[in-house]
């Protein structure tokens, strides 16, 4: 058995790693574009921060690690540039070996998701930063070390926006950030959101909210932003974070479903139209757990638990993949957010009936030093299954999501959050656990 791989870095490293588990003999080829394989995007903001010292921790796995614990054919710089479903072959273009074709038994599609460039005057500025890969982040790293950067502009306040800020804040920088609605953060609800917004602010970041780039201009060192709402911004450097789009645009010509925004059709066992040909992470299409849409959800966590399914499915497990909840979390200064299933904002475009519950209990008990005040938003619907949460919070934050997003993964009820029973004593929870709590406050 023959197993291309296209990407090697989430989704196509897990699928590479878990088909050598089930299957000793199968040649499995993985081809990454870039220099690196398997590193550690989320783990980016944090380097350009400080936070990770040693540049070698991002680089999870290298090639020759990787080939020797999982024997693994790894061709590094080496795009696929086309598939041709008939001939089952994919054309390669590398640096090493020029172009050439590779056939296949089965191919594995992970090829991610880019950040989107917006077509305004002045956005080809090498002041102007995006931050994806290795490549990206050593950029942006020289940047505000040798470079003498004072100042960033921060423009989109999503999860890498808001990271990027905390992180260049915390390096010295004088941030400002630039989000085109009106709340950072649009997996959250914008009173929970606002409450993260406060704590960027406190720490000195500059935040506009409802306002959009139109260009950039170089002014001599530093570059300059024209805000849509008439205010000029100047600053040594630009981060540019306003989202991400699937790099499939390699795929157009193949007969490969893709949708109108270019994510990848897959079914529920993450195969797509074409024969023998699987996808998985930033690049596909996904069922919403909660609501059952198709919806996007470029994370970590789902990319790498599609990519094992699509190696369990190659190796003919028949195992299915249930849709995406949107669990994530996030470190603003001393604060965390976290969420997890749909948000108000979802349950009311879609017309879904849902009630809301709101819970501020201490992290821990509160006679025992360092309680620190949470606040728990929960959606539950008529019969009381719980549809979403959302945290924000000093501490033990992280626990209470999670809890609530094991309870939805399990289509519970607000019955089920009282009825709990998790771990106690005085320095880490209470009794009633804040999570008991929401489900006290529901029912
Ligand atoms: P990727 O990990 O992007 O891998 C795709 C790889 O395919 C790329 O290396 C690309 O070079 C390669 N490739 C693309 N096309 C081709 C081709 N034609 N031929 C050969 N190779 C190709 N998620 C979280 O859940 N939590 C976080 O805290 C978090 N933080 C993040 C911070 C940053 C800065 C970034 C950029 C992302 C973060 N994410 C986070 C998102 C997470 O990294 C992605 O969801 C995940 O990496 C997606 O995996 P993937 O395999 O689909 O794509």
């Amino acid at each position: 058995k023959k197993v291309l791989i296209v990407g090697g870095v989430a989704g196509g490293a897990s699928a590479a790693a878990r088909l050598r588990r089930l299957d000793e003999d199968a040649h499995i080829v993985m081809f990454e574009r870039d220099e690196y394989i398997s590193f550690a995007n989320c783990g980016l903001p944090y380097y350009i921060g400080d936070s990770i010292k040693d540049r070698n921790k991002l680089l999870v796995q290298t090639p020759e690690a990787m080939h020797k614990r999982f024997n693994l054919d790894i061709r590094t710089q080496s795009e696929v540039t086309s598939i041709d479903p008939i001939s089952k072959t994919v054309t390669v273009s590398s640096k090493e070996r020029g172009i050439y074709a590779e056939s296949y038994d089965f191919l594995i599609l992970s090829p991610g998701a880019k950040p989107i460039r917006p077509a305004v005057p002045g956005i080809e500025s090498t002041k102007i930063y995006t931050l994806r890969n290795i490549a990206d982040t050593d950029r942006v790293k020289k940047r505000v070390t040798e470079m003498n950067t004072k100042s960033a502009i921060v423009i989109g306040g999503g999860f890498i926006g808001v990271e990027m800020a905390e992180n260049l804040n915390g390096i010295g920088l004088e941030v400002s950030l630039v989000q085109s609605g009106p709340q950072l953060l649009a997996p959250f609800d914008i009173e929970m959101s606002h409450v993260l917004a406060k704590e960027l602010e406190q720490h000195g970041v500059n935040l506009f909210f409802s306002d959009r780039a139109q260009s950039f201009k170089e002014t001599g060192e530093q570059i300059q932003v024209q805000l849509a709402s008439g205010v000029t911004l100047v600053s040594d450097m630009i981060i540019l974070a306003i989202g991400v789009t699937p790099d499939t645009a390699f795929l157009r010509d193949s007969g490969l479903e893709l949708t109108p925004k270019g994510h990848i059709v897959v079914n529920e066992q993450l195969e797509t139209n074409l024969d023998g040909v699987f996808a998985v992470g930033d690049a596909v299409e996904v069922m919403d757990f909660i609501n059952g849409n198709k919806t996007a959800i470029p994370l970590a966590g789902p990319a790498n638990k599609q990519g094992r399914i699509a190696a369990d499915n190659v190796f003919g497990l028949g195992m299915t993949y249930k849709g995406a909840q949107g669990t994530s979390i996030i470190k603003v200064f001393g604060l965390t957010g976290a969420v997890t299933g749909n948000n108000e904002k979802t349950l009311q475009r879609l017309a879904i009936p849902y009630h809301v519950t709101y819970v501020h209990p201490s992290s821990h008990a509160s006679y025992y030093p360092g309680a620190t005040p949470l606040t728990i938003k929960l959606l539950f619907d008529n019969a009381g299954t719980v549809l979403g949460a959302q945290a924000v919070g000093f501490d033990g934050v992280d626990k209470r999501i999670d809890d609530i997003a094991t309870v939805i993964h399990f289509r519970g009820t607000v019955n089920d959050l009282t009825e709990l029973e998790l771990s106690y004593a005085p320095p880490y929870s209470s009794a009633k656990d804040p999570v008991n709590m929401a489900g006290y406050t529901a029912q």
